[in-house]
């Protein structure tokens, strides 16, 4: 043995015993003559541009408003587009049949959708090949320590077992950019797909918004959803017929070699100085405010939180509970798909300043090398810039669309202050699925005086959101007031939840009864007293009324009695100027 060690070396010798011992084991376990095949990503058939006319782009995973603003986007780019309908229990159903086992929750939801709705254009007599040349779905991606990286992989898998095998799933990674493109791409990932989808969510976010915060206090039922859909269908038609910014022929011409640069400006520009879509939003802001509403109403203000999708989805996947907590007595605030939008940026920023000058393989110059170390110093420095610009432009055009509309919508979370709130309990870094927000969130809303409960919804087999959980016991030790219940989603158990929800909203609902009386005290006024001055006030019973709020009040009812009170007494002041000086003059 001690010769064979010196001729073949000791490296070689222990390489050779492992081999020996793997092929013991592996003949063992009866894996001994297998053929070893690599894993090989599918070949998936394209979509190309010349393909476009007549393959319809499905999507889906966010509210049925978002989605048909973004249909009219799409369409307004030259696509067809179709909108999964909203996932429901056969669809989990469908999801656990064809997936693979242990997957969390809105994994067998959303592939499930899709393999119901392939299965549904089957039923209507196309054949699978039709189906596959007609048909593309285009979802986002991610990479990352949650189930959303294996997405792709699950939407793959579910439908080769489902028998659509071939059928295109497009990924359009999260985090990358404008660089997506491909000038053969059916799909063009360009600054007006960009910009198209974004200003469609976030109209999408303004509405949704504006009709939770009108719902709960409308006199006429339904009032507000008919204006809701009105709205929908008016914004789709004008996305869907807007022409995207180009530069007219003779200025193209007269650029020359940077008519690019200057076409990709211009559609910047006039993203942030046009106002095609502030002026639709202000005509259905004047529509809104036709529906009649009581704000005397005492209603604990719920805000949803939880994982992105179980925190957006309308339907079966989170057990139907914006509904549910409307029905019971509540108004919802929900959750806009910006603030994941600030939050993905804010990360990226992070990544760049923990990473300075780590890059693999580069050193850092000599300190003597002042010119060198400057240039990566300005690197660095551009890269964090355009990326704070890129924030700052999006909350502004976030906002300017909430104004348009009246103004009713909350503003966007500080990323910031999130990291500073959420990060002593979750550390920041740590990516996967809403990573330290839904700590972070917690705190604010309810420091804020934004609701008078917290509802998150965390879907079942998920882990960041169950990592959170854990540390939303630290957080409601240190703040007593807060009224938090978290919620597991998953396909069954609806009525349970639904209890549980019952038994915090009975708090929640003491906690705004108890504020209200407390506020409606300090005016001196009785309800009555207060029911009658708005009676006969009929601003005070349009939704787009501004009524501030004090600081310490979170419910509408309290923060409005409160207002009712500043009005009557500076009325009251005004009568008796003006009596004192008819007085004076008599
Ligand atoms: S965040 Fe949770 S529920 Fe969402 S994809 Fe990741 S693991 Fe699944």
């Amino acid at each position: 043995m001690a010769n064979a060690t010196a001729l073949i070396g000791v490296d070689e010798l222990i390489q050779q015993r492992v081999a020996q011992e793997r092929l013991r084991l592996e003949t063992q376990a009866g894996f001994g003559n297998r053929d070893e095949k690599q894993f090989k990503r599918p070949v998936e058939l394209g979509f190309k541009r010349s393909q476009r006319e007549h393959t319809t782009l499905l999507f889906g995973g966010l509210t049925w408003k978002h989605e048909r603003l973004i249909q009219g986007a799409l369409e307004g780019l030259g696509y067809k587009a179709e909108p999964l309908p909203s996932p429901d229990v056969k669809a989990f159903q469908t999801g656990k049949e064809f997936g693979n086992n242990g997957q969390c929750n809105p994994t067998y939801f959303t592939v499930g959708n899709l393999v119901q709705f392939l299965q549904g254009l089957e039923e209507q007599g196309l054949t699978k090949r039709q189906i596959a040349d007609r048909y593309v779905f285009f979802t986002a991606g991610a990479c990352g320590p949650c189930r959303f990286g294996m997405y792709e992989a699950e939407y793959r898998l579910a439908l080769r077992n489902s028998g659509f095998d071939g059928f295109r799933v497009m990924i359009f990674q999260q985090s990358g950019g404008l660089s997506q493109s491909d000038a053969e791409a059916g799909l063009e990932m360009n600054p007006d797909f960009f910009l198209g989808i974004l200003n469609a969510m976030n109209c999408g976010d303004a509405l949704n918004e504006v009709a939770y915060n009108i719902r709960p206090y409308e006199l006429s039922r339904g009032a507000t959803d008919a204006c809701l859909e009105a709205a929908i269908d008016g914004m789709r038609n004008l996305f869907r017929s807007r022409k995207p910014f180009r530069l007219g022929d003779s200025p193209a011409r007269w650029l020359g070699a940077y008519q690019g640069t200057a076409e990709y400006l211009g559609k910047f520009v006039n993203q942030l100085s046009s106002d095609e879509y502030t002026s639709e939003l202000e005509k259905i802001r004047d529509r809104f405010n036709q529906v009649e509403v009581d704000r005397l109403r005492v209603k604990p203000i719920v805000k949803i939180t939880g994982e992105f999708w179980a925190q957006t989805t309308e339907g079966d996947g989170n057990f139907n509970m914006f509904r549910f907590l409307e029905r019971e007595g509540a108004q919802v605030l929900v959750e806009p798909i910006g603030t994941w939008i600030t939050y993905m940026i804010h990360q990226v920023i992070q990544k760049y300043s923990d990473t300075r000058g780590l890059e693999e393989g580069a050193a850092l110059p000599p300190l003597w090398k002042v010119a060198t170390r400057a240039r990566i110093a300005f690197q660095y420095r551009s890269k964090v810039a355009k990326l704070k610009l890129a924030e700052a432009v999006f909350r502004r055009e976030y906002h300017r669309i909430g104004a348009a509309l009246g103004g009713l919508n909350h503003h966007l979370a500080d990323q910031y202050e999130m990291q500073r709130l959420g990060h002593p309990y979750y550390n920041s870094r740590s990516g996967g699925g809403e990573g330290h927000l839904e700590i972070a969130k917690n705190i604010y809303y309810s420091n804020k005086d934004m609701c008078h409960m917290v509802l998150s919804l965390k879907p079942f087999g998920c882990m960041p959101s169950t990592q959170s959980d854990g540390a939303q016991a630290a957080v409601v030790s240190h703040f007593k007031d807060i009224i938090y219940l978290p919620v597991e989603t998953s396909g069954e158990g609806e009525i349970n939840a639904h209890s549980r929800v019952q038994m915090a909203l009975g708090e929640a609902k003491a906690k705004a009864r108890r504020e209200f009386e407390e506020c409606l005290a300090r005016t001196g006024l009785s309800l009555e007293e207060a029911r009658d001055y708005v009676a006969a006030s009929p601003e005070l019973r349009r939704p787009m009324y501004r009524v501030p709020q004090v600081k310490g009040v979170v419910g509408t009812a309290a923060n409005f009695v409160l207002h009712l009170g500043d009005r009557m007494r500076a009325e009251n002041r005004r009568h008796t100027r003006s009596a004192r000086a008819a007085s004076a003059v008599a």
